[in-house]
C-alpha cells in the first residue's frame, strides 16, 4: 500500500515530538527530508517511517499537538482561499468553516499556549 505526503509528512511530525531533530540536508539517495532518531538518521521519504515512530500509541498529548497542528495549517490555508474568494456563498462556506475549525481549537486542551 502507497503512501501519501500526507502520511508521511504527519510521520515526521510524530517522530519530532518523540524527539527526532529534523536535518537541513536532503537524502543523498531521493533528496527527502530527513530526521535523527534514536542516534540514526533516516529519510522521511523513502523510509518507511511507521516502524520506526511505532504504533505503540500516541499520547493524547501527542494526538492533541498534532490536531492543533493540522487545524492551524487548514485555518490558515481557508484564510487564503476567503481572500481571494469573490463568490459570497463560498465565502460563507470558507468562513463556517473556519468557525469550526476555531471551535475544535477552543475544545482541545492547552489552550492559551502557543502550537
Ligand atoms: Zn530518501
Amino acid at each position: 500500500m502507497g503512501r501519501s505526503a500526507k502520511d508521511k509528512m504527519k510521520l515526521a511530525a510524530e517522530l519530532v515530538r518523540k524527539g527526532a531533530t529534523m536535518l537541513a540536508e536532503p537524502c543523498p539517495q531521493c533528496g527527502g527530508i530527513q530526521v535523527r532518531f534514536r542516534g540514526k538518521v533516516h529519510c522521511t521519504s523513502h523510509e518507511d517511517l511507521s516502524e520506526i515512530a511505532g504504533t505503540e500509541g500516541a499520547s493524547f498529548g501527542d494526538v492533541v499537538a498534532m490536531v492543533k497542528g493540522v487545524l492551524i495549517s487548514k485555518m490558515g490555508e481557508a484564510a487564503h482561499s476567503l481572500e481571494a474568494e469573490k463568490d459570497l456563498d463560498r465565502q460563507q462556506r470558507l468562513t463556517a468553516l473556519m468557525n469550526s475549525y476555531f471551535e475544535l481549537l477552543e475544545k482541545l486542551p492547552g489552550k492559551g499556549q502557543s502550537p
